[in-house]
């Protein structure tokens, strides 16, 4: 039967990050001797930002009210998955309601189901509902990593993101200029033994529920399966707006990922959920990722996957929103030797200059998919 697979970013990842950036003229930034501009850690407030990938899956406005304190304009993705409440009917109902209170600080993504990929309406329907989503409002569709990972057709097959059956779709939201998000496949640690993984959060992650850890099951798709199905994808549709979210699933090399935003010039990234994996490359090589981050700022969205549900008290998801964007400010505007609960060691902060931050926190949300 079809493995299932739980949001392994949102839960885990939630509990672990940190950080964010960007306004006008920020009180206390110094030219340097090269006269580039950059931000400091006193400049995190001040400066206008967007996390281009949030779950807000509740109808509190407490993680709403922390992103006005630190200065945050939020994206909030619907998805949807049969193992991963809440349903993707609720999840429009959140989105709508905090649009209507807050419509100058969150935007939406709708989703698109696949539960019922196999029924002749299906492309029909599916159409219908993409449409009524942007009519309220919608400015991007996310398709998740449920294609390719536990879809199967009435044979009993996976279906990859590349099916000629997912042609249609694909062809409208080029041709309509609907951004997607998407998900596809997981990080490669997935395919790894646990004690090759590169975080702990992985290790741990893939340990408790093994039916997910695909190192497991060689005989689903491999992960360079999953990557080159996406790729065949951008390239059928190369006028297509996609937005690869968790750095396109390439987080584990910024080489990788620089071939393919380098062949497809309609594919950007987001890093929610994998800043963890930049800090891990920035520790062995520090001067590539700066050089990588600098060379690509218009294709990188900032963005966390925090995941607030209506479990979680107002406190803690305050607390985790602010931490988790302090800290990855820290990482991609000073220059502090910083350490993280994910890996041993310790890697200093990128210091980007005060443009490639505005990019990265801001234009590139709004260039890519048309937000704030
Ligand atoms: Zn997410």
């Amino acid at each position: 039967m079809n493995v299932l697979f739980s949001n392994i970013t949102a839960a885990i990842l939630f509990a672990v990050i940190f950080q964010a950036c960007s306004s006008p003229v920020p009180s206390d930034t110094k030219p340097q001797s090269d006269s580039t501009i950059y931000y400091s850690a006193n400049d995190f407030k001040t400066v206008k930002k967007t996390d281009a990938h949030v779950h807000v899956d509740t109808y509190d406005s407490a993680f709403i009210m922390q992103a006005k304190d630190d200065n945050f304009n939020l994206f909030t993705i619907n998805w949807d998955d049969v193992n991963e409440p809440p349903p993707m009917e609720d999840q429009q109902k959140y989105a709508l309601a905090h649009r209507k209170n807050f419509s100058d600080r969150l935007e939406y993504a709708t989703t698109i189901s696949i539960r019922k990929f196999n029924d002749k309406d299906w492309l029909d329907k599916t159409l219908s509902y993409i449409d009524n989503s942007v009519s309220h409002g919608a400015k991007a569709v996310k398709i998740y990593k449920v294609i390719g990972m536990t879809l199967r057709d009435k044979q009993g097959k996976l279906v990859m993101v590349d099916d000629p059956r997912f042609d249609s779709l694909f062809k409208y939201l080029e041709k309509n200029k609907i951004p997607v998000v998407g998900h596809l496949g997981e990080p490669r640690n997935c395919w790894l033994p646990v004690d090759s993984m590169t975080v702990k959060g992985d290790a741990s992650y893939f340990t408790a529920f093994p039916q997910y850890h695909m190192y497991r099951h060689p005989e689903l798709p491999s992960y360079e399966d999953q990557i080159r199905a996406r790729d065949n994808r951008l390239a059928k549709n190369p006028n297509l707006t996609f937005v690869g979210a968790h750095l396109g699933s390439l987080e584990w090399n910024v080489d990788s990922l620089a071939a393919r935003l380098d062949r497809y010039p309609n594919f950007a990234v987001d890093m929610a959920a994998r800043i963890v994996h930049l800090e891990v490359q920035a520790k062995s090589n520090w001067q590539k990722v700066h050089d990588f981050l600098i060379k690509y700022n218009d294709r990188l969205l900032y963005a966390t996957d925090l995941l607030i549900d209506e479990k979680m008290s107002a406190s803690d998801a305050r607390k985790a929103a602010h931490e988790t964007w302090a800290d990855d400010w820290k990482f991609f505007a000073t220059d502090e030797k910083m350490t993280s609960s994910q890996f041993e060691g310790s890697f200093n902060g990128l210091k980007l200059p005060a443009e490639v931050i505005d990019n990265i926190y801001r234009n590139n949300a709004k260039k890519w998919l048309g937000i704030f």
